[in-house]
């Protein structure tokens, strides 16, 4: 049997991606994050997306991880330990510590890297990534969600300025000082296009194929953004009525 880990291609992504899980959304991201071998990106997706204060992971979930994380090694530990005695030579023994570390594992897995910000931490860690695109959308459910029927008129603006405070936020993790590009990408389906946030000047800016290709370091399959936009636009048993609340 031959399934050790270093047999499969190391995955070495240069951007993490945080976006919404609007399906719309993937529809014009699908070609903007093609992936080439052995994957450029390490997207992690929420609605919105929605990322909380910092203070709330290094209170709520950061002491878990870290207990968690001992707790995993350490059962891990013990396992090979006992392996190398001879109390582990029978194979009922070894089922045993391997039932001991499904169990483990089963009960303390998802709390070892746990919320937006252990994903974050693992993509700088582990995974090597220097690059941030934060990606939210007009028209975002989540926003909308939240607003509720009196701040339909705020609604885009809201959208973008989470942009902006999910950056904010996610920079208050110590491990995203390594960080060297932070983008902001709106993407506005009415106009069929893509809009970046411009740190100097504070203003969102239109993005061109070839703003985009420069910063991806791909090609698009695409001469102009508003391509990128078709599929989108192709359904027609899809209500777009909701984008008109843009200013
Ligand atoms: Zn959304």
């Amino acid at each position: 049997m031959n399934n050790s880990p270093t047999t499969v291609p190391a995955h070495k992504p240069r951007f993490a991606v945080f976006k919404c899980s609007d399906g719309r959304l993937q529809l014009v991201t699908k070609s903007l994050f093609r992936d080439g071998a052995p994957g450029h990106f390490f997207k992690i997706m929420n609605a919105g997306p929605l990322v909380p204060p910092y203070l709330f992971h290094l209170i709520a979930q950061r002491p878990f991880e870290v207990l968690a994380a001992a707790i995993l090694k350490g059962v891990s530990g013990v396992r090979k330990l006992v392996l190398g005695t001879r109390f582990g030579q029978t194979p009922k023994a070894q089922a045993r510590l391997e039932r001991m570390v499904y169990g483990a594992h089963s009960a303390l897995g998802w709390l070892a890297i746990s919320g937006i910000y252990g994903a974050f931490r693992y993509a700088i860690t582990a995974k090597g990534v220097r690059n941030v695109i934060i990606l939210v959308h007009e028209a975002c459910g989540a926003h909308e969600e939240n607003l509720g029927p009196n701040g339909h008129d705020l609604w885009n603006r809201v959208i973008k300025r989470n942009a902006y405070d999910n950056m904010r936020k996610l920079k208050g993790l110590p491990q995203s000082r390594v960080v060297e590009n932070w983008h902001l990408w709106y993407v506005s389906f009415s106009k069929r296009g893509i809009q970046q946030y411009n740190h100097t000047t504070q203003v969102w800016e239109v993005m061109s194929v070839a703003d985009i290709e420069s910063i991806l370091g791909n090609k698009l399959n695409a001469t102009s953004v508003a391509e990128l936009f078709q599929e989108v636009w192709s359904d027609p048993s899809v209500d777009y009525s909701a984008s008109d609340h843009e200013h």
